[in-house]
């Protein structure tokens, strides 16, 4: 059988610089603001969500969306385009994934 992969592999049509960042509520898809520096909640429908659990939402959903880019505190900070600290990001993915790499080159897995 001959492989015929390269004829899909303009889709899917979307590239990280065109999608909105940010962080967005689970239920109803509305950004939400942060009411303190570990709770975040939705101005339209109310909902509240531990900014750990979104921040691991959210990185999955990268991870979904960009299988070729690696996870990084940065990237992960820039693509939840929220006002969360740097160190509270890299404490999330370092409970929850694998930091591999080399210390001037290190992502998660
Ligand atoms: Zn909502």
């Amino acid at each position: 059988m001959h492989q015929t992969k390269n004829r899909f592999q303009k889709l899917p049509d979307y590239r990280y610089e065109q999608l909105r960042k940010g962080m967005f509520c689970g239920e109803c898809g509305c950004l939400f603001s942060i009411i303190d520096h570990l709770d975040l909640v939705c101005r339209n429908c109310g909902k509240h969500e531990k900014s750990e659990s979104a921040i691991l939402r959210h990185t999955e959903e990268f991870k979904l969306l960009f299988p070729e880019r690696k996870i990084t505190t940065s990237g992960i900070h820039e693509w939840c385009n929220i006002d969360l600290a740097k160190r509270t990001i890299s404490r999330t993915l370092k409970k929850n994934y694998r930091l591999v790499g080399s210390t001037s080159n290190t992502y998660f897995i």
